[in-house]
């Protein structure tokens, strides 16, 4: 009687502890964040569907998406993608936005998400970067405005192979737009570099901002890079481990 008691534990067990151990039963559920500037939305969008079964989105375009920084809404995703370009921040709304990051809501900040929020520097802590629109003085030290090149072909350098990010991703070549000027916060782990001489050296990297993992990955204006599989496969690794804080490391 004993063992039959036994076995029906280990069985009735079974189903719970395959699922803690398998990530496909649970996907990364992304929120993207969109908002004041355009983008080809159908080719964006098949690259978000395109990252594997295990990572599912949902889009929200500010400044309605403020809302799903408000502690009530922050159950409903796993993962921050930034994809927005936007301004206007109220005191009290960018309180809430930092806070969601700081107690640890893991973000991916892609390309012009790096332009967003000229006057709100702790963005800049938040991401560990910015391009400035006009000259800007970030701890002391002013900076010119940067420069942006569109259509360029270079190539992308992997700093280390063995990061779960970038791993079994080689140094590949992009068709791209191209940033240079922006400031890079010290104190960064570089993830990607380039020689291209229109931009800046560094064009990845991660941070952790209070309990969150954060990447910024500068790449990502346009249809060639939505379809460029390294880029889809270091977007989905960087989702990955962003959220998977403390399995890795
Ligand atoms: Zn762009």
């Amino acid at each position: 009687m004993k063992t039959k008691l036994l076995l029906y534990l280990i069985f009735a067990m079974l189903p719970v502890t395959l699922a803690a151990n398998n990530p496909a039963v649970k996907p990364i559920r992304i929120l993207v964040i969109t908002g004041n500037h355009s983008y080809k939305v159908e080719p964006f969008n098949q690259m978000l569907s395109a990252l594997g079964d295990n990572i599912t989105y949902q889009i929200a375009e500010l400044p309605a998406a403020y809302d799903m920084f408000k502690p009530e809404n922050r159950s409903k995703y796993d993962v921050l993608v930034f994809y927005h370009m936007w301004q206007n921040i109220t005191d009290e709304q960018a309180k809430v936005f930092a806070e969601c990051i700081h107690q640890g809501k893991p973000l991916v900040a892609l390309h012009h998400s790096i332009c967003a929020y000229d006057n709100w520097p702790e963005y800049f802590n938040i991401i560990g970067g910015k391009y400035f629109h006009s000259p800007t003085t970030v701890k002391g030290i002013e900076y010119p405005a940067c420069s942006y090149i569109h259509d360029v072909h270079f190539k992308v350098k992997v700093v280390s192979k063995n990061n779960p990010v970038t791993k079994g991703i080689s140094d590949f070549d992009i068709f791209d737009e191209t940033y240079k000027g922006y400031y890079v916060e010290d104190g960064v782990v570089p993830l990607l570099t380039t020689e291209d001489p229109g931009s800046n050296p560094v064009i990845g990297w991660t941070k952790i901002y209070g309990k969150a993992r954060v990447i910024t990955l500068q790449s990502g204006h346009d249809t060639p890079t939505f379809e460029n599989p390294n880029y889809r496969k270091l977007l989905q690794q960087s989702i990955e481990w962003v959220y998977n804080k403390g399995k890795i490391q």
